[in-house]
C-alpha cells in the first residue's frame, strides 16, 4: 500500500522526512532536454526505459520532448504506464505465462503494445493471448548481440522466428530487440565502441537477411545510458532505450568519459548518530539505498565524508580527521545511489525539489515486485 508522502509542496528540503527519494528538478529537466538534443541529429528516436523511473508522470515528460514511447521490463510496469496515459509501450523482454500475456493483451485496447520473444513456444502463446483478447500484438525478436542474457543468435534463427510471427494471424512482426546490457558499464570508451560495433554488425546482418525474405524491421531497438550515442550513430538502430540518463548514479559516473548527464536523483538521509569522533550514522541503510553497484556517495562532501558500511537501517559514514564540516546530529545529507533503478523501487514517492523547496510529489506508480 502507498505510504503517505514524506513532504508537502512548499516545504524546505531540510524539512523533508527521511529517508526520502529526492529529485532535483533542474538537473532532471536538463537531462531530458540534453538527451533530446543529442539524439535529434542522429535520426534515432528515444523510447526511454521506464524500468528506471516506473512513473507515467516522467514518461509523459520524456514524450513531450520527442520520445516515441516507453520500454518496460515487466507487465506491471506496462500497466502503470498505460493506465497513466502512455500511448506506446514496448515490453523489452520475454513475457512468459498465460496470465501475464492476457494482462498485456488487455492493455492493447488502450495503448499500442509490443513484446519480445526468443522461442517459437512464446510466439504460439502470444498468438493465443491476442486471439482470446481479439486484438493484434506487435512482437519483436530478441537477438543476443553480446550480453549472453535472453535472445537468439543474430541471423537465420532470428529470421525463422520473424517469419513465424509474420505468419501468425493476431501478431505483427515489430522488428528486432538488440540491447547490449554488459557494454553499458564497460569502463573505457574503446571497450564500449568495440562492443557496440559488433552488436550493430549482428543487427545489420539480421536486418538484411530479413529484407531478403521480404520482412521489414519497423524497430531495431537497444542502447542504454552508457552507449546510446554509439547505437544512435550506427545507422542500424532506430530506437534508443536509455533509462538511467534521466537520474544518473555513482556507477555510471565511474565510466571513463562518463555519460554527459547531471546527477538528479538522491536519497535524502538524516544523521541519526554522531556520538564518536571520525564516524557518523545516517538513517539510510541498504533497505533505503541499494549497494549492488557499490556504496552511495555523500553529495558535496566526498572525500571528507564517505559512506562505507550499510546494514538494514543504518548507513555508516567515515569522517576524515581534517574534514572542515563534519556531519552533525540531525543534519540532512544527500546520498548519490550506486544504482538508480533499484533505488527508485524502494520508494512510493518522488519528492521533486527546486531552489531548496519541494515543488511536486510524484508516485512511483509501478513500484514493487509484481511482474
Ligand atoms: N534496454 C533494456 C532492454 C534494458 O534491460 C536496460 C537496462 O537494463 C536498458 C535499456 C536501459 O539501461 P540504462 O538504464 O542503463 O540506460
Ligand atoms: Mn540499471
Amino acid at each position: 500500500m502507498l505510504q503517505p508522502p514524506p513532504a508537502e509542496p512548499g516545504m524546505r528540503e531540510e524539512e523533508v522526512d527521511t529517508p526520502a527519494l529526492l529529485l532535483d528538478l533542474d538537473a532532471f529537466e536538463h537531462n531530458l532536454d540534453l538527451m533530446a538534443r543529442l539524439l535529434e541529429p542522429t535520426g534515432a528516436k528515444l523510447r526511454a526505459h521506464a524500468k528506471t523511473h516506473k512513473s507515467p508522470v516522467i514518461a509523459l515528460r520524456q514524450m513531450a520532448r520527442g520520445a516515441v514511447g516507453q520500454c518496460t521490463q515487466k507487465v506491471a510496469e506496462a500497466e502503470a504506464l498505460a493506465w497513466g496515459g502512455v500511448p506506446d509501450i514496448l515490453v523489452s523482454n520475454e513475457v512468459v505465462g498465460a496470465r501475464k500475456l492476457a494482462r498485456l493483451a488487455a492493455l492493447a485496447r488502450i495503448a499500442k503494445v509490443a513484446l519480445c520473444v526468443d522461442d517459437p513456444a512464446q510466439i504460439a502463446a502470444a498468438e493465443a493471448a491476442a486471439a482470446d483478447a481479439g486484438i493484434r500484438l506487435s512482437v519483436l525478436v530478441e537477438i543476443d548481440i553480446g550480453t549472453g542474457r535472453c535472445g537468439v543468435a543474430p541471423g537465420p534463427e532470428a529470421v525463422a522466428l520473424a517469419e513465424r510471427i509474420a505468419a501468425s494471424r493476431h501478431l505483427v512482426f515489430g522488428g528486432l530487440q538488440a540491447y547490449h546490457g554488459s557494454a553499458q558499464h564497460m569502463r573505457t570508451p574503446a571497450q564500449r565502441r568495440a562492443a557496440i560495433a559488433a552488436a550493430a554488425d549482428g543487427a545489420r546482418r539480421t536486418v538484411e537477411q530479413l529484407r531478403q525474405r521480404g520482412l521489414e524491421c519497423p524497430i531495431v531497438g537497444g542502447g542504454g545510458t552508457g552507449t546510446f550515442a554509439l547505437e544512435a550513430g550506427s545507422g542500424v538502430y532506430t530506437e534508443i532505450q536509455a533509462g538511467s540518463y534521466c537520474f544518473m548514479d555513482a556507477d555510471y559516473a565511474r565510466n571513463e568519459e562518463a555519460p554527459p548527464f547531471r546527477q538528479s536523483l538522491f536519497v535524502l538521509a538524516t544523521v541519526m548518530s554522531a556520538a564518536r569522533p571520525g564516524v557518523a550514522v545516517v538513517d539510510a541503510g541498504h533497505k533505503a539505498v541499494p549497494i549492488d553497484s557499490g556504496m552511495p556517495l555523500v553529495w558535496g562532501r566526498d572525500p571528507d565524508v564517505r559512506y562505507t558500511r550499510a546494514s538494514d537501517e543504518h548507513g555508516g559514514l567515515v569522517v576524515a580527521p581534517e574534514a572542515r564540516n563534519p556531519p552533525k546530529l540531525g543534519e540532512k545529507l544527500r546520498l548519490v545511489p550506486g544504482h538508480c533503478d533499484p533505488t527508485v523501487d524502494r520508494y512510493d514517492w518522488y519528492v521533486g525539489v527546486r531552489g531548496g523547496r519541494v515543488e511536486c510529489l510524484w508516485p512511483v506508480a509501478a513500484r514493487g515486485g509484481m511482474a
